[in-house]
C-alpha cells in the first residue's frame, strides 16, 4: 500500500542517491523522482528497480550547480505530483581535484565546487520550500553533506569540498530553525567513506587499508545511509528532530582515524 507521499532526489543515477530512491519505493512511497546529470541509463535503471516495488517513477536531467536547471527541476516534478513531500539534495562530490597548491587553484574550481556542495541545495530548497507553505506541507528536507565538513581532508586539495560541506550543515541548521514553525523538517546526513563510484579514485590496496582503520572494521555501502533518510522523512518520527547534521561513518571521525586515512593517500 503507497502511503501517497512523493519524493525527489538530486544525483540518484548510481551510488548513495540510487539506494535512497530504491529504499523510498521499498517504504511505500508514492512517487519517487530520479535526478541524473549525464547518466540517462543509470537513471533508467534505477527508475525500473522503483517501479518493481510499486511506486511511480520519473527520471529528471538537470545540472544542479546551475540554479535555472534547479529551478526547472523542481518546478517540473511539483507540476508532476502535485506538491513536494520530500526533497533530498544528494547530488554532489570532490571530482577531478585539480593538481598544485591551494595558490595554484583555478577560481572557476572553486566556484563550482561551491555551487556543487552548498548552492545547489539553495537552488532546490528555495522552491521546495515555497511550494510546502503554499500547499501547507509539512515537508522534508535531507541535506547529503560529509565528515568532511567537519574533519579536513587537505592531502587531496579538497578544500572547497569540505568548506562546501561545512556550510551546508550550517545551512541545514538555519533554515531548519526558520521553518519549524511551519512543521517543515530540514536535516543533514553526513557519510564518512561510502564505496560507490566516487571513489574510485582509490586502488583497491588503498580502500583495505581504509577498513582496516575504520573502527567498525567494515566499509560503508551506499544502503548504509538509506535507514536515516527514511526516519529523517518520516512525518511523525522526525516531528522534533530540527537542523541537525547527523554523521554516518563507522566511527571513521572519531580518534582521528578518517584523518590519517586522508593523510596515508
Ligand atoms: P556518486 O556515486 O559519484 O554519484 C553521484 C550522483 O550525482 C550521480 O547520480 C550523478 O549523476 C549525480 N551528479 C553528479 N554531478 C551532478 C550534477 N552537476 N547535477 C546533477 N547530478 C549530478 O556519488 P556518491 O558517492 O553516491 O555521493 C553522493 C553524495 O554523498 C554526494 O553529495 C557526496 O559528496 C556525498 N558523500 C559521499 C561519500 C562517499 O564516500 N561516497 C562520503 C561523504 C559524502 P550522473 O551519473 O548522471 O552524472
Amino acid at each position: 500500500m503507497n502511503n501517497g507521499r512523493s519524493v525527489l532526489i538530486t544525483g540518484a543515477s548510481r551510488g548513495i542517491g540510487a539506494a535512497i530512491a530504491k529504499g523510498f519505493a521499498r517504504e511505500g512511497y508514492s512517487f519517487v523522482g530520479i535526478n541524473y546529470h549525464s547518466d540517462e541509463a543509470g537513471a533508467r535503471a534505477v527508475a525500473e528497480e522503483v517501479q518493481a516495488n510499486g511506486a511511480h517513477a520519473e527520471i529528471y536531467q538537470a545540472d544542479i550547480s546551475d540554479s535555472g536547471d534547479c529551478q526547472r527541476l523542481m518546478e517540473q516534478f511539483i507540476s508532476d505530483t502535485g506538491k513536494i513531500d520530500v526533497l533530498i539534495n544528494n547530488a554532489g562530490g570532490a571530482q577531478t581535484i585539480p593538481a598544485g597548491s591551494f595558490a595554484e587553484m583555478p577560481v572557476e574550481y572553486w566556484d563550482r565546487q561551491i555551487r556543487m556542495n552548498l548552492s545547489c541545495a539553495a537552488y532546490c530548497s528555495r522552491i521546495a520550500i515555497g511550494d510546502m507553505l503554499a500547499k501547507g506541507t509539512q515537508g522534508r528536507i535531507i541535506n547529503i553533506s560529509s565528515v568532511h565538513s567537519q574533519v579536513t581532508w587537505v592531502k587531496r586539495k579538497a578544500l572547497p569540498y569540505c568548506a562546501g560541506k561545512a556550510g551546508m550543515n550550517m545551512f541545514t541548521k538555519a533554515l531548519g530553525v526558520e521553518v519549524a514553525r511551519h512543521g517543515i523538517r530540514v536535516n543533514c546526513i553526513a557519510p564518512g567513506f561510502i564505496k560507490t563510484q566516487l571513489t574510485t579514485r582509490y586502488t583497491q590496496e588503498q580502500i583495505n587499508a581504509f577498513e582496516r582503520k575504520i573502527p567498525a572494521g567494515i566499509l560503508g555501502r551506499p544502503e548504509d545511509i538509506v535507514p536515516m533518510a527514511l526516519l529523517l522523512a518520516d512525518e511523525e518520527k522526525a516531528r522534533f528532530i530540527v537542523g541537525q547534521t547527523f554523521v554516518i561513518d563507522g566511527g571513521q571521525s572519531i580518534d582521528g582515524a578518517i584523518d590519517s586515512m586522508m593523510y596515508d593517500f
